[in-house]
């Protein structure tokens, strides 16, 4: 490819809306363009590394035995009613209707839909199947974030076992968890497998693939001992519950706003040495009280929803309930606090359907005033992971890390086959039910990750399996003739060995060629110069290190190997 005849739009000056690194630099590069929130359109370049992370998962899940498929999106409500997701997913499925008045669906996960194909297995003599698609996924994600990270629309590798029995499963499933390893060290993604919660799509164990970043919207919590690492969810639910905190007479009183730590509040009110005391109440003002707690944790939703009957709040959140109360940065100051991940969970979910998700005006709690109820009058004995609290397995202190969950894999049991009526004929000639697995990798977000670990000041570094070409050949004058010639013939000779090379030809001084291939991130830059040629030599630049070797064109392609 020649880049003067390919589109790639980069920009000079980082955008302003763009927070996270690959936000950043995914548009700034040219990879990516934004249509509306949380939706993106892929550029030339952006769409050749998707087709590369999408072949690499595509590779490894070959080489396990699976088999590809491609399912519609659009389904019917009739099968999400008989399992009960209809109802269930709430606000977070796109449905619409036809112009017969049918209720459709636009698929957010396809569990369902596999399972109805999965009616056609009838003896246990086809089982185990693993089957598997990239396609497209919609949901109605209440906060579109960070570029392709959580975006309403993405692709998702989604995969199904079925199996006879858990034996099968257990087996299913760790053939997963083994390629899932392969898949993100290919892909230069240094994830780390954690216990996880199984949420809505139910099951009996769930393992997620975590990417620590700071941009991350989950904490790893991790014992440096045992090697125990879990999401932080499932970390909490595994302590045993307190039950003998004594309730404080009163709310604890918040009047310093500007604090800036949950340790400095703590300490301010007496509560940081008391480790019976988990869960800290603050009342902002007259009106509004929070539930806060100490360190990086989430709470037991259902126990904080069943002990104060409130509306809870993620920090994610924050940013719009300080637009919706009008409230100034200090009044809600401790929302936001790195590290002070909860200001509180469980109504928000369990309350999903009053939260209409956040637009120009910010956050609508239908028929609710935020002010008014979300008022936690009550001590709530909770329990915390809190970093240097010893924990779950080996009783060491843990450690907690923000990371990206790029991948989630689950053990499902019977719960769809049973709704969906799926049967095969056991060896002994009785009808069993399947039992089901499914596992998920964003492939967007999986290329977000990509560009959080690999990047610098300078733009993105692919790594060279992901990269949307692995050399750049940069004509550093390209008005002089020799220079073109002997750009076009490395190009050639490149191109000839294999390579995914693309021709710098444009008419642009060599300093903006330069400063563009290293932000597109492309692996190795051969630069033909005139000064160069005059002592016979080209350099080999590479990108991720900036080292430089003046070779011979015709050592290129070797040097390039
Ligand atoms: P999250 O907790 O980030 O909302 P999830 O647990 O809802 O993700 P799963 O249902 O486990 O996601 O889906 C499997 C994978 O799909 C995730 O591990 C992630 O890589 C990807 N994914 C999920 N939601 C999004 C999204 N909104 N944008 C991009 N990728 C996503
Ligand atoms: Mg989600
Ligand atoms: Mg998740
Ligand atoms: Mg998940």
């Amino acid at each position: 490819m020649r880049w003067s005849r390919m589109h790639v739009p980069t920009l000079r000056d980082d955008p302003a809306e763009a927070g996270a690194p690959s936000h950043r630099l995914l548009l700034r590069a040219g990879f990516i363009r934004q249509l509306m929130a949380g939706h993106y359109s892929l550029l030339p370049m952006g769409t050749r590394v998707r087709a590369k992370v999408i072949g690499i998962i595509r590779d490894e899940l070959d080489r396990i035995g699976a088999q590809e498929f491609l399912l519609p999106t659009m389904h019917p409500a009739g099968i999400w009613r008989k399992t009960g997701r209809w109802e269930s997913m709430g606000e977070e499925m796109f449905r619409l209707r036809d112009r017969k008045d049918a209720d459709l669906a636009l698929g957010m996960t396809h569990e369902e839909i596999f399972t109805t194909l999965a009616a056609e297995l009838s003896s246990y003599r086809e089982l185990p199947q693993i089957w598997y698609q990239f396609q497209l996924k919609y949901r109605d994600e209440p906060r579109p974030k960070a570029g392709l990270m959580r975006v309403r629309e993405f692709t998702m590798k989604d995969s199904y076992s079925f199996d006879l029995d858990a034996d099968g499963l257990d087996h299913s499933f760790a053939l997963h968890r083994d390629a899932y390893a392969r898949i993100f060290a290919r892909l230069g993604i240094p994830a780390i497998a954690v216990e996880a919660s199984t949420g809505a799509m139910g099951g009996s164990a769930s393992t997620e693939f975590m990417c620590p970043s700071p941009v991350g919207e989950d904490t790893v919590v991790h014992c440096p001992g045992c090697g125990y690492a879990a999401n932080v969810e499932k970390a909490v639910a595994a302590l045993p519950a307190v039950d003998d905190a004594e309730p404080p007479a009163s709310p604890q009183r918040f009047d310093t706003p500007d604090a800036r730590t949950i340790e400095e509040l703590a300490a301010g009110h007496g509560a940081a040495a008391d480790r019976q005391i988990k869960t800290l109440v603050y009342l902002l003002d007259d009106e509004l009280t929070l539930v806060l707690l100490r360190g990086d944790h989430q709470l037991n939703e259902q126990k904080l929803a069943d002990a104060t009957g409130a509306a809870v709040i993620r920090p994610a959140h924050a940013d719009e309930i300080r637009a919706a109360l009008g409230a100034s940065p200090g009044s809600l100051g401790a929302v936001g606090v790195t590290g002070l991940p909860v200001l509180a969970d469980a109504a928000l979910r369990g309350r999903r359907d009053m939260f209409t998700g956040a637009n120009v005006d910010g956050v609508h709690l239908r028929g609710v005033d935020i002010a008014r109820d979300i008022t936690v009058g009550r001590w709530v004995e909770l329990r915390e992971v809190a970093a240097g609290e010893p924990c779950v397995a080996c009783g060491q202190p843990l450690a907690t890390q923000r990371a990206i969950e790029v991948g989630h894999i689950f053990k499902l049991g019977d719960r769809y086959t049973k709704a969906l009526g799926v049967t095969v004929l056991a060896p002994d000639g009785a009808p069993t039910k399947v039992i089901m697995g499914s596992y998920g990798i964003g492939v967007e977000r999986a290329l977000a990750a990509i560009v959080e670990t690999h990047h610098d000041d300078s733009g993105i570094v692919w790594p060279v399996a992901v990269a949307p070409y692995q050399v750049a050949v940069v004509a550093a004058q390209a008005d002089d003739d020799e220079v073109t010639a002997v750009s076009e013939q490395l190009y050639a000779a490149l191109t000839a060995a294999g390579h995914e090379v693309i021709l710098d030809d444009r008419a642009e001084r060599a300093g903006v060629k330069f400063r563009d291939v290293e932000l597109v991130g492309i692996p190795l830059r051969v630069t033909v110069g005139r000064r160069g040629l005059a002592d016979g030599v080209v350099e080999l630049t590479v990108r991720a290190t900036g080292h430089t070797d003046r070779i011979r064109p015709d050592d290129a392609v070797k040097a390039v190997e």
